[in-house]
C-alpha cells in the first residue's frame, strides 16, 4: 500500500481517531471524512488537524466505482456513540456496513431510514450487548459479521448476547482478537483471505488463466474447489491437517500451473471460506477420522 484515497472517522473517540494520526503521518490521506461532531481534548487535536470534510445521512462518495453511502437518522438528537456515521460501502453486487458505535437508539434510528442489507458488518460498538438488537439484526441480515476488539480488552467485548443474536440470523462471527481479518471483494461475491497473502490468490490464477486463454468470466473459489475434488481419486486425500494440505497444494500447483506459494495461498483462501474442511483436530497427527472435505457448494 502507498497511498489512502479516504478516511472515515465514525465519531470523535479516543478509539476512533487517535490512531488515524500515525497513519496520516505514513499516508496522507486525500481526504478525511467526518460525522461532523468535533469531539474533545486530544481526539479534537487530531481530527482537527486532518481537516474533516461532514458527511450527513444521505449523503454519498464514490471512487473507482466503490460507493460510499451515508445512511442512519438524523442525528441531532442523538448521543455521541448513537450519531456515529452508518457508512455502507458497496462494489458491484456486494456490500459492507460501518456502522461505527452507534448502540440502541442510534440503531433504531438506521432501521427506521432504512437501506441497511449487507453482505458484511463490521459490528456496532465492538460487540457490545447495548448494540446488535434484534431489529438492527434483522434489517441488515450480513452473511459475515467482524468484530473489531482488543485482545482481553477490559470491558469484555464482544458480549456473548451480542454474538448470539449475530449466529441466530445465520450470520457467520469473526473477531479481531482471532487475528485480522481480510475480506475481498470481486464485485460479484465477498472472499476472506489470509492477512498474510500479498495479494488476492484468486486475482492471480485468474489472470494466469486469462493468459492460457481460458475464460475468466466464471472463474471463482467454487471452480477450484470443484476441479480439486474431480482430480483427486478416491480414498485420497491423506489423512492429517498437514499432510492434506500439502497434497492439495501439490495438486493445485500442478493443476493450475501456479507457484507452490501461490497455490498455498490458494489452499488457505479455500480453507477460510469453507470450500475444504478439516474433519477433526489440526493438532493431532494422522488419524483415521482426521480427514478433509471439499465441498464446492458451500456459500
Ligand atoms: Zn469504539
Amino acid at each position: 500500500m502507498r497511498r489512502l484515497s479516504a478516511a472515515f472517522v465514525s465519531h470523535p473517540h479516543p478509539d476512533h481517531v487517535l490512531g488515524l494520526a500515525a497513519v496520516a503521518q505514513a499516508f496522507p490521506p486525500d481526504i478525511v471524512f467526518s460525522n461532523g461532531d468535533a469531539g474533545e481534548g486530544e481526539s479534537r487535536e487530531v481530527l482537527a488537524s486532518l481537516r474533516p470534510v461532514v458527511l450527513a445521512p444521505g449523503d454519498g462518495w464514490e471512487r473507482a466505482g466503490v460507493r460510499f453511502d451515508v445512511l442512519g437518522g438524523a442525528r441531532e438528537q442523538l448521543a455521541s456513540n448513537d450519531a456515529s456515521l452508518v457508512l455502507r460501502v458497496s462494489y458491484g453486487a456486494t456490500s459492507f456496513l460501518f456502522p461505527g458505535d452507534v448502540e440502541q437508539k442510534g440503531e433504531a434510528a438506521a432501521v427506521a431510514a432504512g437501506g441497511l442489507a449487507a453482505d458484511v458488518i463490521k459490528m456496532p460498538h465492538h460487540g457490545s450487548r447495548t448494540s446488535s438488537t434484534a431489529p438492527f439484526v434483522a434489517a441488515v441480515h450480513p452473511r459475515r459479521a467482524v468484530a473489531s476488539v482488543g485482545l482481553g480488552n477490559r470491558y469484555g467485548f464482544p458480549h456473548a448476547e451480542a454474538l448470539a443474536r449475530w449466529r441466530q440470523a445465520g450470520t457467520l462471527v469473526l473477531r479481531t482478537d482471532d487475528g485480522a481479518v481480510r475480506l475481498l471483494s470481486d464485485g460479484r461475491r465477498v472472499c476472506r483471505v489470509s492477512t498474510a497473502a500479498a495479494l488476492d490468490p484468486l486475482a492471480i490464477w485468474r489472470e494466469r488463466t486469462q493468459a492460457c486463454g481460458v475464460r475468466i468470466e466464471d472463474v471463482d473459489l467454487m471452480e477450484v474447489a470443484e476441479r480439486l475434488r474431480r482430480h483427486i481419486p478416491e480414498g485420497e486425500p491423506p489423512v492429517g491437517y498437514l499432510r492434506g494440505r500439502s497434497y492439495f497444494r501439490d495438486v493445485l500447483a500442478h493443476e493450475l500451473g501456479c507457484s507452490e506459494l501461490e497455490a498455498e495461498e490458494l489452499v488457505d483462501t479455500l480453507e477460510m471460506n469453507g470450500y475444504l474442511k478439516f474433519i477433526g483436530d489440526p493438532s493431532v497427527r494422522s488419524q483415521a477420522e482426521s480427514r478433509w472435505d471439499i465441498d464446492p457448494h458451500v456459500p
